[in-house]
This record gives structure tokens, sequence and C-alpha cells, in this order.
């Protein structure tokens, strides 16, 4: 598929080369060849104009001619064109005013912001590597090219890539470059809430998001956005267990949430503010919220240490929030002893339980939502001969609650006769 992919792009960079113009493959895709690993996509830099790009290819679409990239698409897959470019005055710390094309792929090899994304390979399949990139990689170092102080304030953003890229290969950050890093990270005030949020979903959601924490707390990228961030908090803790195992980045950003002891209602405005979309924030919530109420119930019982009870609320609040929430949440509590923040005794122990016994208690469980009960709602009021109303849903939810308990077998002769009983209950109590 990749090998597809590739000879594609040589195909283009082959025909440009044929027609009297320079090609070149160019930036990620021949960073991460080098590397050996998987390239997403493969970009072509080019002394052709737009317009002769657009001419020598059948299939075409101008999708970003203000920079001067034609998208080409060959074998139905799409290619990027860019004509070589030299980038004008960088207007609010971020991307430049105004492009000029140019004759010489140095020159455009020279704008991009790190030497491993400075290389280049021609029609032969030779490297051009002007900035030495391949010697920074081979010595793991993640450096700007010219001036790091220079390239950080034309876009404040590279800052953040410099950190994305540096936790995703493992990379340590040139100490020039580390350095004016420390010093200009206060622009990234200019960046657009999206763009700091696309780099940490990257950086969490990538190879090493321990080595991202360390990153992002020891510049503290994240006190410096637009908008004041619970995340910013992250520099205060010192000790993080490997979270790599938690696949999802969503769900890795519930543990960090829950390890700063955010609150539901604080973790759904962080995440606004940085404009994850609303999927994301109901998954992150729901692992953060039931965590909240698991813990906060534990303080005014007094049989917290009992198994029946524990098991008890882990079941209402896997019906609450959802089994995957609470297997997700399972383990995050198995990443470390205590993931709680706080000295309270009880909910340590408890933790413990639901650690060993949490998720044999979701398979067991008969039930787990409204629409596994063999008895819905209309069935109750014709049995019960009563207009549905908020009630309705209450009396579901216990039934489900003793189904799902394994109290109450899930047959429609127990449920309605149980739904009688807790009916009259409800009325008694009304009256
Ligand atoms: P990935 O796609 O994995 O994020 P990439 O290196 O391909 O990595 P892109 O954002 O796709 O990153 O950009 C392609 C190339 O454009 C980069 O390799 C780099 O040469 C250049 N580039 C991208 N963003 C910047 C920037 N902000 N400043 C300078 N050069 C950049
Ligand atoms: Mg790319």
């Amino acid at each position: 598929m990749s090998d597809a992919l590739k000879q594609g792009a040589m195909q283009i960079v082959r025909r440009l080369c044929e027609a009297g113009f320079e090609a070149y493959l160019v930036g990620g895709c021949v960073r991460d060849e080098q590397l050996g690993r998987p390239v997403k996509d493969y970009d072509i830099a080019t002394s052709a104009h737009p317009d002769q790009v657009q001419r020598l290819f059948e299939r075409t679409v101008p999708t970003g001619l203000q920079h001067g990239t034609v998208t080409v698409v060959a074998d139905k897959k799409p290619y990027e064109v860019t004509t070589f470019r030299r980038e004008g005055g960088y207007e609010a710390f971020r991307r430049p005013t105004e492009v000029e094309y140019i004759d010489s792929l140095t020159e455009d090899l020279q704008r991009r912001d790190f030497t491993m994304n400075a290389m280049a390979i021609d029609q032969n399949g030779r490297l051009i590597d002007p900035f030495d990139g391949m010697k920074d990689l081979e010595r793991g170092v993640l450096r700007c090219v010219g001036q790091a102080e220079e390239r950080f304030g034309e876009d404040a953003l590279r800052m953040m890539r410099c950190l994305r890229f540096a936790s995703e290969y493992g990379l340590m950050v040139e100490q020039a470059t580390w350095d004016a890093l420390n010093s200009g990270i206060s622009l990234l005030r200019h960046i657009a809430m999206e763009r700091i949020r696309a780099e940490l979903e990257r950086m969490l959601g990538g190879s090493d998001p321990n080595r991202a924490m360390s990153l992002l707390s020891g510049s503290g990228a994240l006190r410096h956005a637009k908008q004041e961030l619970l995340l910013s908090g992250l520099g205060k803790e010192t000790e993080w267990p490997p979270f790599s195992r938690l696949t999802e980045m969503e769900h890795r950003l519930a543990f960090i949430y829950i390890r700063l002891g955010a609150d539901p209602a604080d973790v759904e405005e962080d995440m606004i503010k940085l404009t994850f979309s609303r999927q994301q924030r109901e998954t992150v919530k729901r692992i953060v919220a039931a965590h909240t109420v698991l813990v906060s119930g534990l303080d005014e019982s007094a049989e917290w240490d009992e198994e029946p009870y524990l098991r008890r609320i882990w079941i209402a609040v896997a019906l609450n929030y959802g089994v995957s929430a609470l297997r997700t949440l399972r383990e995050i509590y198995l990443l470390e002893d205590v993931p709680i923040r706080t000295d309270n005794v009880k909910s340590g122990r408890a933790v413990d339980v639901w650690k060993r016994l949490g998720s044999v208690w979701l398979e067991q469980m008969p039930v787990s939502a409204l629409g596994e009960l063999v008895v819905g709602g209309k069935e109750l009021m014709s049995h019960l001969r009563a207009k549905g109303g908020p009630w309705t849903g209450r009396l579901l939810h216990r039934l489900l609650e003793g189904a799902a308990l394994g109290e109450l077998p899930n047959d429609k002769e127990t449920l309605l006769a149980a739904a009688r009983e807790h009916y009259d209950k409800m009325q008694e109590n009304d009256e």
C-alpha cells in the first residue's frame, strides 16, 4: 500500500522533471522514510508554478493556491505539490503574510522548521540534506534550521511542534533550540487554541505520553496558552506512572484530569477552551465523573469497606456513566497504587477492591442498559393502568438496577410484579 503511494509520488516527480522543472519529495515523508517509519503522505516540492502544475496533470485540485499548493490526484490518491517558496514577513507570530515563489530547493528547505523536516529526495532516490538532518537524527537530536530564536519568533506554533516531535520521535531537543524555546515560550499566547489542542492531542495520543507530559511541564508551555487551562497545573506533578497502556488519547486525558483532582465541570470547561469535540468531552467527562461519584459516595458511608456495598455503587455508577467508562476507570486505577490525590484511606482501600473485582462485576451484570430490559415504559404504564410521567423513568431505572445487580431476573412476570410493588410504594409516599 505505502509502496504504491510512493510509486505514485515518484511518478509525479519524474513527470515534472521530464517537463523541465525540478521536483523532489520533501518534509515528513523523507524523514519518516529515513527512520523506517510508516509514511502517511508524500509531499512534493517543485520549481513549477501552480498553473504549470495544473496544466501538466490531468486531475488536480487547487487546494492551497495562496501558498502555492496544488493537489495532484494520481491513481485516486492525492499528492500535495507545492512550488518552492520563500516566506515574506510573519504576522502575529503565526504564518507568513506573503509567499514568494523561488527557484532554489535549498532556499525552500531553509524556511522549514527542523533539520529532520528539511530534507528532500530527488527523482533518482538520492537524499538531499543541506542542514544535516540525518546527522541530527542519528544523534537523536531535534534542532531548528537556522537561528532557533528567530524561527520560534516567526511562528510560535513551531514550539508546540518541537515538543510534539521530541516526544513522538524520542529526541533530545538540542541545547540552543531548547534555550530559545524556553525564552520564547510566552509567544504561545498568539496561537489559536485549536492549534494548541491539535498538537496536544497528538502528543498525548502518541507513542510516549509520559515524555510528552514531562516536556510540557518542563517548558511550562500550557501556562502560556491564550486561555488559562487546568492542564497547566501539570508542572506540579512529579512522578507519573507509565500510561501508554491506555490506548485512547481520551482515556489518557481522563487519567491526567483525575490525577490533577479536577471535577467534571472544570474538565468540561477546560476541554471547551481547547476546542475538543463534543464526543471527546463526553468520553473524558464520563470517566472523570464516574470517579468523582464513586469516591465522594464513600465519605458519608459507614459500610464503605464491605464488598457488597462497593459492588452496589460500582454497578450503580456503571449504569449512570456507562460500562465502558468504568472499564477505563479500572484500567486507570490499575496504573498505579494510589491514583487518587487524597489522603483518604477509605478511598484507597475501596479502589483496591474495584481494581480486583470491578471487571468481574461488570462482566457478570445481566443487563446494563434500559434497552436490555424485557419490559419498556409503555408496557409498564398499561400494566399499572397509569399515565406516564417522571415516575416512569425512575421506576424503569429501579428495575434496571435490580436486574443489573442480579436481584431481579430479567423476565416479564418478575419485573412487572416488582414494578407494581414500587409503584404502590411511590403512591403511598406521594400522599
Ligand atoms: P506530520 O505530518 O507527521 O505532522 P510533517 O513533518 O509532515 O509531520 P506537516 O505539518 O505535514 O508535518 O508539514 C510538512 C512539512 O512542512 C514539514 O515537514 C516541514 O518541513 C514544513 N512545516 C510544516 N509546518 C511548519 C512550520 N510551522 N514552520 C516551518 N515549517 C513547517
Ligand atoms: Mg505531513
